[in-house]
C-alpha cells in the first residue's frame, strides 16, 4: 500500500503542529508508523490522501454510530447552516435535544450542553463538589475522563500512597483531592471510603471502561458502587461519553439498571460536532449558574449546528429499526471475530464495541492490560492497516461497529485477519 502522500502531509504537519497532530493518539506513536491522512469518509469507509480505501472501526473515536455522513445528519446540518452558524443566545433545539436525551435517561431531569467530554466531566465534578461540599473524588486507573487537571492522575502503589499527575504541568495541589484506584476491585473502594470518612464528593467512572480497551465490569461491581456511594453521601458519576447511546439508547445505566447521580455524555450526541453534556436530578443540576452558586459557561455551548446534528443523530439512532441494525451487525461481526481470533488473544466486547487484547487472560483492569504483548499488537495493527482495515491505533483503545457495518462491508475483514500469523 502506497502512503507517500500521507507521509509527506504528516512531515509538513510536524513542522507546525506539535507531534503533527491536534490530539496525541492520532499520531500513531503506539504503532510506530506515521498516520494516514483522510481525504473523504462515507458510511463504513474512508479514503486516504493516497487514494487507499479503509473500513473504519474507529469511527472518529466512536462518534459515528450511524456511519460517516448519515443523510439525516447532513440534511439537518445544511438546514441549520442556512439559518446562521452561532448566535451566542438561545435556540429552540437546545431544549429539544435536552428533552430527547433526558427521555432516554431517567436519571437525568436536567442536562447542560458543553463542547466536549472533557468539559462535561470537569463540570460534573465541580457540581458534585458544590453539592456535597466535599473535595475528594475517586477515579479508576485506566478510565479516561478527558484532560482536565484534576483527572490526569495515575495511581500510587496503594490506597495510602500519594497519587501522581499523569501529565507534566499539573500541580500536586490540584490532584491531591483525586484518588485513583484499580477498576473492578470493590474492596479497594471500601478501604478508600473508610480512610476518608465524609470527605468524598464523588466516584467517577466509565461504567464500561473503553479507554484501556473494553473492560467488562464484574458482576455486582457497579451495583456495589451505587450502594456504597449512597450510604456514604457521595455522588456516583457515570462517564458515558463512550457507552452512552451505544450499549443501549439509555447507556450502561439502562443495561445494568443503575441510576447514577450525574451522567456525562459526548461523542454520539453531537452527531460529529463538538458536543458534550452532563445531567442529573433537578435538585443537583439547579445548583448550576445562573440558578445556583456552581459556575459553568461556554461561548459555543448548545450552538445551533451541533444541536441540529445531535437531534438528527439521536432521533435516527433510537428508532427500533436502527437499533436492530446495530445489534445485528454487532452480533454478526463479533461472532465471526470470536471464531477467527489471532492466536493468544482475547476479545472483550459489549454491544457494538470491542477490543482484541494480545493477552491469553481476559483483562479486567488497567494492570492486566499493561501486561499485553504490545509488539504483537503493533504487528497485527500494521497488517490490518495494510489490508485496508482501520482499527483504533492503540491496544488501550476500543473499536466500534456502526449501523452500516453489515455483512457485506465486514465480510473481507475476517478473511484478511485469518492471514495474520
Ligand atoms: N470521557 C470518556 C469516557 C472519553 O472516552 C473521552 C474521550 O475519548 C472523554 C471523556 C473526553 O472527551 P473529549 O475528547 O470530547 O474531551
Amino acid at each position: 500500500m502506497n502512503r507517500d502522500i500521507s507521509t509527506k502531509l504528516f512531515k509538513q504537519a510536524e513542522q507546525i503542529l506539535p507531534g503533527g497532530v491536534n490530539s496525541p493518539v492520532r499520531s500513531f506513536k503506539d504503532i510506530g508508523e506515521t498516520p494516514i491522512f483522510i481525504e473523504k469518509a462515507d458510511g463504513a469507509e474512508f479514503i486516504d490522501a493516497d487514494g487507499n480505501n479503509f473500513i473504519d472501526f474507529c469511527l472518529s473515536w466512536g462518534v459515528h454510530i450511524l456511519g460517516h455522513n448519515h443523510p439525516s445528519i447532513i440534511e439537518a446540518v445544511k438546514k441549520a447552516l442556512d439559518k446562521g452558524i452561532s448566535y451566542g443566545t438561545c435556540c429552540e433545539n437546545e431544549a429539544k435535544l435536552a428533552d430527547l436525551v433526558c427521555s432516554c435517561y431517567p436519571s437525568m431531569d436536567k442536562i447542560r450542553f458543553v463542547n466536549s467530554g472533557t468539559e462535561a466531566t470537569m463540570s460534573a465534578i465541580r457540581l458534585a463538589r458544590g453539592y456535597t461540599k466535599r473535595d475528594i473524588i475517586i477515579k479508576f486507573d485506566g478510565c479516561y475522563h478527558g484532560h482536565s487537571d484534576s483527572l490526569l492522575v495515575s495511581a500510587g502503589s496503594g490506597v495510602t500512597q500519594i497519587n501522581e499527575a499523569s501529565s507534566e504541568g499539573v500541580p500536586y495541589d490540584i490532584i491531591k483531592n483525586t484518588i485513583s484506584i484499580p477498576f473492578n476491585d470493590i474492596e479497594m473502594v471500601k478501604e478508600v471510603f473508610a480512610n476518608n470518612k465524609d470527605k468524598i464528593a464523588a466516584v467517577i467512572l466509565e461504567p464500561i471502561p473503553a479507554n484501556m480497551g473494553v473492560i467488562i465490569p464484574k458482576d455486582g461491581y457497579l451495583e456495589s458502587l451505587r450502594e456504597i456511594t449512597q450510604q456514604e453521601g457521595s455522588l456516583l458519576i457515570f462517564d458515558e461519553v463512550i457507552s452512552g447511546f451505544r450499549v443501549a439508547p439509555g447507556g450502561a445505566q439502562k443495561l445494568y439498571n443503575i441510576q447514577p447521580d450525574l451522567t456525562c455524555l459526548g461523542k454520539i450526541i453531537g452527531g460529529g460536532f463538538p458536543v458534550g453534556a452532563f445531567g442529573g436530578k433537578a435538585e443537583i443540576m439547579n445548583l448550576l449558574a445562573p440558578n445556583g452558586p456552581v459556575y459553568q459557561a461556554g461561548t459555543l455551548s448548545g450552538n445551533p449546528i451541533a444541536m441540529a446534528a445531535g437531534l438528527a443523530a439521536i432521533s435516527t439512532l433510537i428508532k427500533p429499526e436502527t437499533q436492530q441494525l446495530i445489534q445485528e451487525n454487532s452480533n454478526h461481526f463479533i461472532k465471526q471475530l470470536t471464531e477467527n481470533l489471532p492466536a493468544e488473544t482475547t476479545l472483550n466486547h459489549i454491544g457494538p464495541m470491542f477490543t482484541i487484547f494480545f493477552s491469553k487472560q481476559q483483562p479486567q483492569c488497567f494492570e492486566d492490560v499493561k501486561k499485553c504483548d504490545f509488539e504483537r499488537f503493533r504487528e497485527f495493527y500494521k497488517y490490518m492497516l495494510e489490508s485496508g482495515v482501520y482499527l483504533s491505533p492503540s491496544q488501550y483503545e476500543a473499536n466500534f461497529i456502526s449501523a452500516v457495518h453489515d455483512e457485506d462491508v465486514v465480510g473481507g475483514v475476517i478473511e484478511w485477519m485469518k492471514g495474520f500469523k
